[in-house]
C-alpha cells in the first residue's frame, strides 16, 4: 500500500513535468517508468526489489517483449531481471547491465521525499535518481524502443537488472552465470563511467569509460594480551601496541603502479589540467617511474588511487572496560588493490610495514579481485560517437575505478566490461549514496539515447 500512494504521488509529479510535450513518447515512457522505479525503495533489507520486477516485467511485456525472453532470478529475497533481444544471426551475446537496488535514504534527513520523483530546478530528485536507475530505465526503454520500431540486432543483446548490487552481488553471480549471459563477448555496465561538466561554465571536459576496478579489501588489525587491572598497567598494552601499528600503517606507501589504461587516462586529465598536478599527471604518463611526479600524485586524494594500492584506517575496536586493561584491540584497514595484486601481497606488505610478530593481519570475507578489461577498439569507438552526437569533441578515456560496481564480478566471470553510462554531471554534483540524490534533466533524457545508440552500433542492429 504504501507503495501504491508513493507511485501515486510520483505519477502526479510526472503529469506536472513541463517539458512533456517536446518529448518523444518513448521519452516520456521512459520518465514515466522513471517515476515508479525510484518509488520502489529497493535498499537492502526492505524487500522491494521482487515488486519492481514485477513492474518492469508489465511494462516489458506490454512493449511487445515475449514470455520466452524474460528471466527472474531468485537470491535470498532479492530479485534480479534478464531480458533478451533475439539476434539475426549467430555469435556471442552482448550484456547491458544496471542494478535495481540503491542505498537506504531517510525521509527525514532528506529535503524532498526519497522515493517519489520530484523535478525541480531542472534537476531530477531522488534516491536512484543517478546511481542506477536512470541506467535501469536506460536499458528498458532501449528495449521498449527496439520493439516499437522493429529493430532487431544482428547478435543478441541481453540486459541484466541487478537486484543487490549495493549489498553483495549475489544476483550478479546469478546474472554473469545464467546460460544467457555466461557466454557475453562483453559487457556494457550503466552503473559507472560518465563526462564531467565545468563547475561555472557547465561545458563538457572530459568522458571516462571505467575499464578496470580495484579490489576492495579489509584488513583487520588485531593486537591480543592478557589484559589485567588497570590499577597495575602492565609494560605492554594492547591499546599502545595497536596504535604502533596504525601508526607504521600510515605511514606506508605501496608500490607505484601502472597499465595501459591508467597512464592514458592520467595523461589524458593532465592535459586539461594546469599547475603542478597537471604537470606530475603528465610525466607520470610518459614514465611511471618518475619518483616526483609519482609523489606529487600520492598527496593528491582525486589521484592517488590510480597509481597504487592504498589502505586506509576506518574502525576502532578496543577494551571492555575503563579501569580494565585491554585484552583486545582491533581496527579495520581498509584497502583498494590495485588489479593484477593479490590480495595476499598486500596483506603481507601490511605485516612487513608493521614489524611485529605480536600483531595479527587477517583478511575479512573473501574480496573479490577482478582483471583489467583492456580497451576494444570497435567498444571505444561505439562509445566515442555516441557521447559526441549530444557532445561532440569531448575527449574519452579509460580509467581505473576505485569504489566497487558489478562490473568486477562479469570481469572475474571472464566478461570483459566496459561502464558508460553516458551521464554527465558537474563534479559538485554527485550525490550518489548521499543526501538529496539528483540527476540533471538533460543528463536523463541523454543517458537514454546513449544506451539505445550503444545497443543499436554494437548490436549492428536494423
Ligand atoms: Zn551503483
Amino acid at each position: 500500500m504504501k507503495t501504491l500512494i508513493a507511485s501515486a504521488a510520483a505519477l502526479a509529479a510526472v503529469f506536472s513535468g513541463p517539458a512533456a510535450g517536446q518529448h518523444a513518447a518513448y521519452e516520456v515512457k521512459a520518465r514515466e517508468v522513471y517515476a515508479r522505479v525510484i518509488s520502489f525503495r529497493t535498499a537492502a533489507g526492505q524487500k522491494q526489489t521482487p515488486a519492481m520486477v514485477a513492474y518492469l516485467v508489465e511494462v516489458l511485456k506490454a512493449g511487445g517483449v515475449p514470455d520466452a525472453d524474460i528471466a527472474t532470478l531468485d537470491e535470498e529475497g532479492e530479485r534480479a531481471l534478464i531480458v533478451r533481444l533475439p539476434g539475426r544471426e549467430q555469435g556471442r551475446p552482448i550484456l547491458f547491465s544496471a542494478h535495481m537496488d540503491v542505498v537506504d535514504a531517510r525521509r527525514e534527513e532528506w529535503e524532498r521525499s526519497p522515493f517519489d520523483l520530484i523535478e525541480e530546478n531542472g534537476n531530477f530528485y531522488g534516491r536512484g535518481t543517478i546511481d542506477n536507475k536512470a541506467g535501469v530505465v536506460a536499458l528498458v526503454s532501449t528495449i521498449l524502443r527496439f520493439k516499437a520500431e522493429k529493430m532487431q540486432p544482428a547478435r543478441e543483446l541481453v540486459f541484466g537488472f541487478v537486484g543487490d548490487e549495493e549489498s553483495g552481488m549475489d544476483t550478479t553471480r546469478q546474472i554473469a552465470a545464467h546460460p544467457w549471459v555466461k557466454n557475453a563477448e562483453f559487457a556494457i555496465n550503466t552503473d559507472a563511467g560518465g563526462g564531467f561538466l565545468d563547475e561555472t561554465s557547465g561545458k563538457p571536459l572530459i568522458y571516462l569509460v571505467q575499464g578496470a576496478e580495484k579490489t576492495f579489501a579489509t584488513f583487520d588489525i588485531i593486537v591480543t594480551n592478557p589484559g589485567g587491572h588497570s590499577s597495575r598497567p602492565r609494560s605492554d598494552n594492547a591499546i599502545y601496541r595497536l596504535a604502533h601499528a596504525l601508526e607504521k600503517v600510515e605511514a606506508y606507501r605501496f608500490p607505484v603502479m601502472a597499465t595501459e589504461l591508467t597512464r592514458s587516462y592520467l595523461g589524458a586529465v593532465g592535459e586539461a589540467q594546469s599547475g603542478p598536478v597537471g604537470e606530475a599527471l603528465r610525466k607520470f604518463a610518459v614514465d611511471p617511474n618518475d619518483a616526483e611526479a609519482a609523489d606529487t600524485l600520492a598527496n593528491s586524494p582525486e589521484f592517488v588511487g590510480t597509481t597504487r594500492t592504498t589502505c586506509v584506517a576506518t574502525m576502532l575496536d578496543a577494551g571492555h572496560a575503563e579501569n580494565a586493561l585491554p585484552q583486545t584491540a582491533k581496527a579495520a584497514v581498509n584497502c583498494r588493490i590495485f588489479p593484477g595484486v593479490a590480495v595476499e601481497v598486500v596483506r603481507d606488505e601490511l605485516v612487513a610495514a608493521i614489524a611485529d610478530p605480536e600483531v595479527e593481519v587477517a583478511v575479512r570475507g573473501k574480496p573479490e579481485a577482478s582483471p583489467v578489461s583492456e580497451m576494444r577498439p570497435d567498444v571505444m569507438a561505439a562509445i566515442t560517437r555516441a557521447v559526441h552526437a549530444d557532445y561532440p569533441g569531448v575527449m574519452v578515456v579509460p580509467y581505473l575505478e576505485s569504489g566497487g560496481t558489478d562490473g568486477k564480478v562479469y570481469r572475474a566471470a571472464g566478461i570483459p566490461t566496459f561502464a558508460s553510462s553516458g551521464l554527465f554531471t558537474k563534479p559538485s554534483e554527485m550525490f550518489a549514496h548521499g543526501l538529496n540524490e539528483r540527476l540533471p534533466v538533460t543528463a536523463f533524457y541523454r543517458g537514454l539515447h546513449h544506451i539505445h545508440r550503444l545497443a543499436v552500433e554494437l548490436g549492428e542492429a536494423r
